[in-house]
């Protein structure tokens, strides 16, 4: 039986063993290639971010963190306030087409593509005593994209989600520099007064790449009482 892969539309022949046959495991939705083109990040990564010093410059590393942690860390504001990022994948080339397919283009279906790999690594890094909370969109966002990539993901782990959190629409990010995105008025605002007291947070997104508006998400949760906000995003860049 011939299938065509998710991402790059070739036909294919999936290696069907009799581990599928007895478990009926579906056969892999993605053709060999690009399934190999998806790196899952492993071994040795900076305790916050979740950055793979594989393949980092030896001068952006400090011991356990990289730089761009030990940078936060020195910053009074943002000190501690998202304890720590794990992603599943490295956002290399190939994973920056793929998100643009899906995010940009609208192919929907691309998401379960992640669903094995995704739930594997949430339960190696998390469990179901953390609250799930997807990073929105503002609404003129979703109106244009159809659909939020952050809550698509969320839905891949099987398990209660919640929509706490609301964005407004601000100018694009990579607008900005840093100095200014970190000094721009929180992004965020709860969509209900409500009280997170003793609660541990997980926020789910699609992309890690300076950490900001998680950290905006965060620091908001940490305002409402949460005692932990960690973050698990499907790419690291
Ligand atoms: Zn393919
Ligand atoms: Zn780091």
């Amino acid at each position: 039986m011939t299938y065509y892969c998710l991402i790059c539309h070739a036909p294919y022949n999936p290696a069907i063993s009799w581990c599928h046959i007895l478990t009926l495991k579906h056969p892999d939705i993605l053709c060999e290639k690009c399934r190999r083109s998806l790196f899952v990040i492993n071994g040795d990564i900076c305790e916050i971010c979740g950055r793979p010093f594989e393949h980092l410059d030896p001068s952006y590393r400090q011991g356990s963190l990289c730089t761009d942690c030990i940078r936060w860390q020195e910053n009074h504001d943002w000190k501690d306030v998202l304890t720590k990022n794990r992603s599943v994948y490295l956002y290399n080339e190939f994973m920056k087409e793929v998100v643009s397919l899906w995010k940009f283009r609208g192919d929907y279906a691309i998401v379960q593509a992640f669903q094995e790999e995704f739930s594997r690594a949430f339960s190696q890094h998390f469990n179901d005593t953390f609250l799930i909370v997807p990073i929105p969109l503002s609404a003129e966002r979703l109106y244009e994209r159809g659909f939020n990539q952050a809550k698509a993901l969320a839905e891949l782990l099987h398990l209660p989600i919640h929509d706490i959190l609301i964005r407004h629409h601000h100018e694009k990010q990579s607008k900005k520099s840093r100095r200014e995105r970190l000094q721009t008025e929180n992004m965020f605002q709860l969509a209900e007064p409500i009280s997170l007291a003793n609660r541990r947070v997980v926020l789910i997104d699609d992309i890690y790449t300076t950490g900001t508006t998680l950290r905006h998400a965060a620091k908001l949760l940490r305002e409402a009482g949460a005692k932990e906000i960690c973050s698990f995003t499907l790419a690291r860049s």
